[in-house]
């Protein structure tokens, strides 16, 4: 049996603790999909230079940001980790040199989702970073060699936004800018049509792209996903929302 694939916008930290549609879509999708043996997680908050994986058996829950309420600096996710799916990781790339770090516990792209997802953390979680040095081509072509891993009862799970601009967040808005809808239909559209040429050239991908997608590091996750897909497989949208004007929740299902 095949593993589906995830594609996750986790937003805003709080997302960790409020009950919220985002959360609760989250908690949703983990029940819709079997169960993994393991989850390697390709999270936006975790930049490496080579491609990191994360090779403790006991990883710490890392709290990655500032200026938010004690209760989320509270939160701990004590999840195991797997080196033995870390190793097995290494072995699996062959395009890149690969660091395992034995110290490295989980960011909040990866906990803030999963305390959602698996909240008995039961399930081990492997975390895998992301060489920003690398051009969009080099994300995807390593998201198609970890495609093995879908046969050995590991989701794969890339938590990023599609659209991310902080410089241009509005607090106080609860819909989208027009550019930021936009670029997320499209978005939506391209994987839909099955163009994942014209998703790896997301900069060219409109006139709302420099906008949407200022840095790579939360649009490059769901390349890794996408990448997964095989042909005629299906692609299900969740939590498609676009709020504080910059930000896209939009998520993606891969063969569930
Ligand atoms: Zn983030």
């Amino acid at each position: 049996m095949k593993m589906p694939a995830l594609f996750v916008g986790h937003g805003s930290p709080m997302n960790a603790i409020e009950d919220n549609a985002f959360r609760r879509g989250w908690a949703d999708i983990a029940r819709a999909i079997p169960k993994p043996r393991a989850v390697l997680c390709v999270s936006a908050h975790w930049e490496t230079r080579a491609v990191g994986v994360t090779a403790a058996e006991r990883p710490e829950t890392i709290h990655d940001f500032y200026g938010f309420p004690d209760e989320l600096f509270a939160v701990r996710y004590p999840a195991p980790g797997d080196p033995t799916l870390a190793r097995a990781v290494a072995d699996l790339v062959t395009s890149a040199p690969v660091v395992l770090d034995p110290r490295r516990g989980l960011d909040h792209g990866a906990w803030s989702v999963l305390t959602a997802m698996y909240p008995e953390a039961d399930v081990p979680i492997v975390q895998l970073g992301l060489d920003t040095s690398r051009p969009a081509e080099f994300h995807y072509a390593l998201g198609r060699e970890l495609a093995p891993l879908r046969d050995r009862g590991v989701l794969v799970l890339g938590s990023g936004n599609i659209v991310h601009n902080l410089g241009l967040i509005d607090f106080r808005r609860a819909g989208g800018a027009d550019w930021a809808v936009r670029f997320d239909a499209v978005v939506r559209e391209r994987i839909r049509a099955g163009d994942r040429a014209a998703l790896v050239r997301y900069e060219e991908l409109g006139p709302d792209a420099a906008l949407a997608v200022p840095t790579p590091e939360h649009f490059l996750p769901v390349l890794y996903v996408l990448a997964l897909q095989q042909s005629g497989e299906s692609a299900r949208f969740f939590n498609t929302e676009t709020l504080m004007s910059s930000i896209s929740m939009t998520s993606v299902a891969i063969g569930a």
